[in-house]
């Protein structure tokens, strides 16, 4: 686990909250990288932290133990889709920052009986949240040809192959694992379509989404954004594909309570993304609260 310490473009998303004193609401916590940037960099900021993964809540526990003994950090088990509901109570009325890193932590990632990456061979899971009882195993075993081909082609983006990979991936059940699963989709995607990103990341991307309702869940959370914040308050978000990109880009641009304050998204730099792979795809947008 040597890029878990990593978070992403920490130092960009401090320049936009380093003026900021107070709250700020970090809904992704994850492993806690973002929140002790904050901790360390920010003076006087305080940080409550929500994931719904606990693995993720135990590392966060650990590698802020410190701020928490000084009383300067809340961690809870709770989606952001209940954000306003847990901040009503510990009485918190509004906030001044909100931070979302969206997408997979690399302790997620890294972990194969998780079943999220395609280069691990795990079960076929994928739940953020070990408690929800939808698992990828039931997407993909379960779900009718359609259903499977309408995930692959929205939210996987595979708007070429999507027919044929659902077929597949229907005549070849039951598929058990992450590794049965590529070497089905091996056969339904032709090599030389393949050849640039690895064939499985899209059919992958598109069972996460579907198993954890995740734009459902970004386009629920956003609405809550506005009355949240307080005015002169900030929120952050790094999304890490196009689809996810669009919802946030497309809310800053029709919320009248918010003025956007990063035209294009923010991209790492070239060394970051040396540095820590899962930089990559990264996207930054931010928003101030009028
Ligand atoms: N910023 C973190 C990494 C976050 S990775 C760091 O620096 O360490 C994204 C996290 O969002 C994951 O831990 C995942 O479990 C969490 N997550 C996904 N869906 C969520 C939801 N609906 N509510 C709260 N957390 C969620």
């Amino acid at each position: 686990m040597d890029s878990v310490h990593v978070p992403v473009l920490v130092d960009e998303i401090i320049e936009f909250f380093k003026h900021i004193h107070g709250v700020f609401f970090d809904c992704t916590v994850g492993l806690g990288g973002h929140a002790e940037a904050i901790l360390t960099r920010i003076d006087s900021s305080v940080v409550v932290g929500l994931d719904i993964d606990d693995e993720a809540l135990d590392f966060a526990k650990k590698r802020l133990e410190r701020f928490i003994e000084e009383g300067r950090v809340k961690l809870l088990k709770s989606s952001y889709v209940d954000a306003t509901r847990v901040l009503k109570d510990l009485g918190i009325s509004q906030v001044d920052a909100i931070l979302m890193d969206l997408g997979v932590s690399s302790m997620q990632l890294e972990k194969a009986e998780r079943g999220f990456s395609f280069n691990r061979d795990g079960p076929l899971d994928m739940r953020m949240n070990k408690q929800q009882t939808l698992t990828a195993y039931d997407v993909v075993n379960f779900w009718d040809e359609e259903a499977l081909r309408k995930i692959i082609f929205e939210y996987g983006e595979e708007k070429r192959y999507a027919r044929r990979i659902a077929r597949f991936i229907v005549r070849n059940r039951p598929i058990e694992t992450t590794k049965q699963l590529v070497e089905v989709l091996a056969k339904a995607i032709p090599d030389k379509y393949a050849r640039k990103r690895h064939f499985a990341t899209r059919v992958f991307q598109a069972i996460r989404i579907a198993v954890n309702n995740e734009l459902e869940n970004l386009k629920k959370f956003l609405v809550q954004v506005p009355t949240m914040l307080k005015p002169g308050g900030r929120i952050a978000v790094i999304s890490f594909h196009s689809l996810e990109d669009r919802i946030v880009k497309e809310f800053f641009r029709t919320c009248f309570e918010l003025k956007q304050l990063t035209k294009k998204p923010i991209t790492p730099r070239e060394a970051e993304i040396k540095l820590n792979p899962r930089a990559r795809s990264a996207k930054l947008r931010v928003a101030e609260r009028v």
